[in-house]
């Protein structure tokens, strides 16, 4: 118990100091980080010692994600409330993978199941796995794409592999994110039989230039671009595809969750036509890492590619969390995504997607009126900022990652750099766009003078 003390004592100089820390931490801090290279030693340790040092050495290194001045990729902070029913969970450290091991994670998950249905008005059928991320989720909406497509042509994957199985086309759009091609290649689909679509200036996928579409190909659609936030055309594609019996694969990490609000619905419109869709929760809805979600439309389809036997293994009849995941044991995560809808609500979750993108708009508009250049269409949380020349777009970023005061990463758009703004922290305020868009005009300045 006293442990617990100690840990939350150390938390909560963590979360009450996190404003006026430095974003990205100090040189020195990092330096320091050397405390922890030793070989595994072979005397046990002081537990109240360990967690001494890692508050004093590893705190003072983190990156402040959960300040509201973090914008790097696109990560998401946290919720009080996650964060606290997370906690009570490590507690019960109860592997959901079955039902008989964890009936209330079972229950929890399968109430998130409908929840989700609800926010993305995704069809009644629709099942979902909780895996670590969008990766993962986005692999496992593709296995199940592809055993169903050859399954449809008389091909049993799990007793013929993919050797000598009819060939499967794949098309997907040009700035598909690296995590889609990754796990086309995990499920043994190289470049050759991908056929990749150009995209129009905001890196969405250009319809017209769409092959011919039919049952033997697997199609994948993004919903927010990872650089300018875009999306594809998803209810007129989800037509052509649905009509040639594809199957559609949408990768909606961050953007999937335009759904939940009335106001950013029309960027998702129609991809309830799709067949499976990734999404994070860690992200956009702000819920501890590692929160991924994928949702399928065709349960058998899903439960085809991800379920395991074994004499050992007891299904029931309640929900077996592992039939829907490539993993067998892990984390509670359906506590995190319960806590996180449950306290925020239909209303909150539409307010937290509306409140991103609008300080994303305002962040725009500010570096707008200081003479920046944006790049890209802000039509969710995602801004792409540029200075007057490619060197001193490059300069500036560099300073602003060096200043502390707020973190961007940088991107190439249009084989330009950009600076890449991502809003998804709950805790951002004006105050912190205000902050930051000053640290962006001091950092041109140092980078003018350069
Ligand atoms: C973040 C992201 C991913 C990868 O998600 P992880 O949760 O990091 O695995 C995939 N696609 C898009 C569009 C993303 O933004």
């Amino acid at each position: 118990m006293e442990l617990l003390d100690q840990a939350k004592s150390y938390a909560c100089d963590y979360i009450s100091t996190i404003q006026d820390r430095r974003i990205f931490p100090t040189e020195s801090a990092i330096k320091n980080l050397d405390f922890f290279s030793e070989n595994l030693p072979r005397q046990a340790a002081d537990p109240a010692k360990i967690l001494q040092d890692l508050h004093k050495f590893g705190s003072a290194a983190t990156v402040a994600q959960t300040s509201g001045r973090y914008f790097g990729f696109v990560c998401g902070s946290i919720f009080p409330v996650s964060m606290a029913a997370k906690w009570l969970t490590d507690a019960w450290d109860q592997n959901p993978a079955l039902y008989v091991m964890s009936p209330v994670f079972a229950k929890l998950e399968a109430v998130c199941e409908t929840w989700l249905k609800d926010v993305f008005c995704l069809p009644e059928q629709t099942v979902c796995g909780l895996v670590g991320g969008t990766s993962i989720a986005t692999m496992c909406g593709l296995a199940a794409g592809r055993n169903q497509l050859l399954k449809n042509h008389a091909w049993d994957i799990h007793e013929n592999g993919l050797f000598n199985a009819p060939a499967l086309k794949i098309v997907l759009g040009q700035q598909a994110h690296s995590s889609v091609f990754k796990a086309l290649s995990l499920l043994g689909f190289g470049r050759s039989s991908m056929t990749v679509i150009p995209v129009d200036e905001q890196g969405r996928m250009q319809i017209e230039k769409l092959p011919e579409l039919d049952d033997k190909t697997l199609l994948l659609l993004q919903a927010g671009n990872v650089n300018s936030g875009a999306f594809d055309p998803l209810d007129a594609i989800c037509d052509l595809a649905q009509k040639a019996k594809s199957w559609v694969h949408v990768d909606g990490a961050f953007g999937l969750w335009a759904a939940g609000s009335k106001n950013k619905a029309h960027l998702v419109k129609g991809m309830d036509k799709a067949d499976s869709w990734s999404v994070d929760a860690h992200k956009t809805l702000n819920a501890p890492y590692d929160c991924g979600i994928i949702l399928c439309k065709h349960e058998k389809a899903l439960v085809s590619a991800m379920q395991a036997v074994g004499s050992y293994i007891q299904y029931s009849e309640h929900r077996d969390s592992m039939l829907y995941t490539p993993d067998m044991s892990r984390r509670g995560r359906a506590v995190d995504l319960w806590s996180t809808m449950k306290s925020l609500g239909k209303n909150g979750i539409e307010n937290l997607v509306d409140q991103l993108c609008e300080y994303a708009r305002q962040f725009a508009e500010c570096l707008k009126n200081e003479g920046f250049h944006i790049r890209n269409d802000v039509v969710f949380n995602q801004v792409l900022a540029a200075c007057d020349t490619p060197e001193e777009t490059q300069a500036t970023l560099d300073f602003i990652q060096q200043s502390g005061e707020c973190w961007c990463g940088g991107a190439e758009f249009h084989k330009e750099p950009v600076i890449r703004i991502s809003v998804c922290s709950w805790e951002t305020t004006k105050a912190d766009i205000i902050r930051s868009v000053d640290c962006f005009v001091k950092s041109r300045s140092l980078a003018r003078k350069q």
